[in-house]
């Protein structure tokens, strides 16, 4: 058996320490100081002969004290960086540095980092201060502090688990992936890849709409053994993808989760917010704020196109979904190029006023794993441009009348979506001055999209760069507590954004409750509702509505009218994903199709026959597909 850590030493002058994993990549610690400060491109050989992320560090005995190299690092960086911390990792030899504006702290062509290391021994690595205020991403980072040690000997784990038997040589077997969830269905997504030596989960959702059973994937097969799992992949932060996570920890998994750091602040966001949703409801949790913490400590965040051994047979990459703020497609790389395939959890295929267009060009590409929420003839959606128009005209009309626009959301995605689109309309006058409530978990993930400005597309970000943040635009009125809510609800014409976005439990259910019964009022649907859901009950022209509030049963008659506007949502329409088929670069052989309703995973996968002429296969829960 290989042992990389020793054949990379090998070809190095004896000035290595000591050598570890971090995930996938190799540290290497040096206590010679001529070694760090000058490798003479040895690094950047190895780099090239291994194929391997390699960083050298050095020894924690070199390091300087960190008050002085705290001292040494405001003397160095630019005042107008606007730091606000300095956090010390002394395990790992690196000092997070973060600053409102890190573009200023690393410096032309990384020139002042490089002073940094130089003068203190320690690696600095630069962290952006987000604009909101955000609580999560603080305790997030204030977890992963606190955890040094045990996050270290973890990756150091990972590491060793990926490469013990590492074979760079192109590897034969057989693959099959298994549909736990999401078959012919929206919700409860989850997939489990299996090879003759490594079993990854591909999302693991809860269908928020579904009812007992049906709420969760199907985790009490034979094949599905947690001790037996590999690593778990995220692609993005809905519950109906991410949602079942935590309780996995709960059952005892201890292996890794990968996902882009948005997703890892927003996953836990969102697992936070359905205890409590839990408790409201009178119910037990599933799981518990332990549960989440031990997920954030087992997280292994990756950026966009950044590829990644997840196991001695696996190799990853995260691209960019378009679908919501962080969300991926995973291109998995297996056996050494033996077969590629890519899930492509949920996507969209156009620009949106957030995101750019999700990417269809990959290295390799023999099977796609294909979402279809909107996957059906019926299902061709009006241009963006015209969507926006129709909800702007929508709105108007409903002012005129004196009446109120409830628009439930989804937290992450829609509702930042919304918000762009509203603001620009009423900065260009094209929206009477109404205030825009926003409610719910909306304003704190509002907080994690300025984190993250570089998962944004190239406007936003620029606009968050040159402190233009549309979030934090005055039309917005957040509301944080039951009396301001009760003013909206008493109050004049407005318009209301509030979570969740299916009418099952939050602040819209409250806001839906008083004004259902005034025609002047509208309920404006931007996203998908699911089956089984109140939203799509509604939709689908129900009159009355019976609710439980405060243990009373209350008749709710739905007066208000209805719109929905379907060319708003992230997903990709019919067309898109038809063109998403043509397009992927290079064609796949094989395009299996997933997340959507029976009807529509069927037509679309005929469609994708007919007119590309791909194999396509459309799975039910538990069905497994044989890929090699
Ligand atoms: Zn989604």
């Amino acid at each position: 058996m290989a042992d990389i850590l020793k054949d990379i030493q090998k070809d190095l002058p004896k000035v290595i320490s000591s050598a570890n994993f971090e995930g996938a990549n190799i540290v290497l610690y040096t206590d010679d100081i001529d070694f760090f400060k000058d490798n003479e491109g040895k690094i950047r050989e190895l780099v090239n002969k291994f194929k391997k992320r390699i960083e050298l560090r050095a020894d924690p005995k070199l390091l300087k004290i960190q008050e002085e190299t705290e001292k040494i690092i405001k003397k160095i960086i630019p005042e107008d960086s606007c730091l606000s911390e300095v956090l010390f990792d002394p395990q790992r030899s690196i000092v997070v540095i973060e600053a409102k504006r890190p573009g200023l702290v690393i410096g032309k062509s990384g020139l002042i980092l490089k002073e940094i290391r130089e003068k203190t021994f320690w690696t600095p690595q630069v962290q952006r201060s987000p604009a909101i205020k955000s609580k999560i991403t603080e305790s997030i980072r204030a977890v992963l502090y606190q955890n040094n040690n045990i996050r270290k000997r973890f990756l150091n784990l990972v590491g060793k688990k990926i490469y013990k038997e590492w074979n760079p040589e192109k590897m034969e077997g057989w693959i099959r992936v298994t549909f736990l969830g999401g078959g012919r269905q929206v919700g409860r997504s989850c997939l489990l890849l299996q090879t003759s030596q490594t079993k990854v989960l591909l999302d693991c959702g809860i269908n928020v709409a579904g009812k007992g059973k049906e709420k969760f994937p199907y985790l009490d097969v034979s094949e599905f053994k947690i001790s037996e799992l590999d690593a778990i992949i995220l692609t993005h932060a809905h519950l109906d993808h991410s949602g079942l996570i935590p309780y996995l920890f709960k059952m005892g998994y201890r292996g890794p989760v990968y996902m882009t750091a948005p997703t890892r602040d927003i996953a836990a966001l969102l697992a936070l917010d359905f205890i409590g949703v839990a408790y409201k409801q009178a119910a037990a949790p599933l799981f518990s704020s332990v549960d989440v913490k031990e997920m954030v400590k087992h997280t292994i965040c990756l950026g966009y196109n950044e590829v990644s051994d997840i196991a001695p047979d696996m190799r990853i990459t995260l691209y960019n979904a378009g679908h919501a703020l962080g969300s991926s497609m995973v291109h998995i790389n297996i056996g050494n190029g033996s077969h590629n395939l890519l899930y492509t959890g949920d996507l969209k295929y156009a620009k949106t006023k957030l995101l750019d267009r999700g990417i269809s060009n990959f290295p390799r590409l023999e099977t796609a794993i294909i979402e279809s929420t909107y996957g059906s003839r019926n299902d061709v959606l009006a241009p963006r441009k015209e969507s926006e128009e129709q909800l702007i005209q929508s709105i108007k009309e409903t002012i005129k009348k004196g009446g109120k626009i409830l628009i439930p959301e989804l937290g992450l995605g829609r509702a930042q979506e919304t918000m762009l689109i509203l603001e620009e309309a009423m900065h260009d006058n094209n929206l009477p001055k109404v205030p825009i409530y926003i409610d719910g978990m909306i304003w704190d993930i509002n907080g994690i999209h300025t984190a993250y400005p570089d998962f944004l597309n190239s406007q936003v970000r620029k606009e968050i760069f040159q402190d233009n943040n549309p979030f934090v635009s005055d039309v917005f009125i957040r509301v944080g507590s039951a009396s301001e809510r009760k003013n909206v609800i008493e109050g004049g014409p407005c318009i209301v954004l509030a979570t969740s976005g299916m009418l099952v439990g939050g602040a819209s259910v409250e806001y839906f409750r008083h004004f259902a019964d005034n025609k002047n009022n509208k309920l404006c649907f931007v996203c998908y509702q699911g089956i089984g859901s109140l939203g799509r009950q509604i939709q689908e022209g129900i009159k009355q509505v019976m609710m439980n509030v405060d243990g009373k049963e209350e008749t709710i008659n739905v007066n208000m009218e209805i719109v929905t506007i379907p060319g708003l949502t992230a997903h990709a329409g019919r067309n898109e994903l038809l063109e998403f088929a043509n397009r992927s670069q290079p064609r796949p052989n094989r395009i299996i199709i997933n997340h959507g309703e029976q009807s529509k995973c069927l037509d679309l996968a005929s469609s994708i026959y007919k007119l590309h002429h791909i194999e396509t296969n459309v799975p039910r829960n538990l069905e497994t597909i044989r890929l090699k």
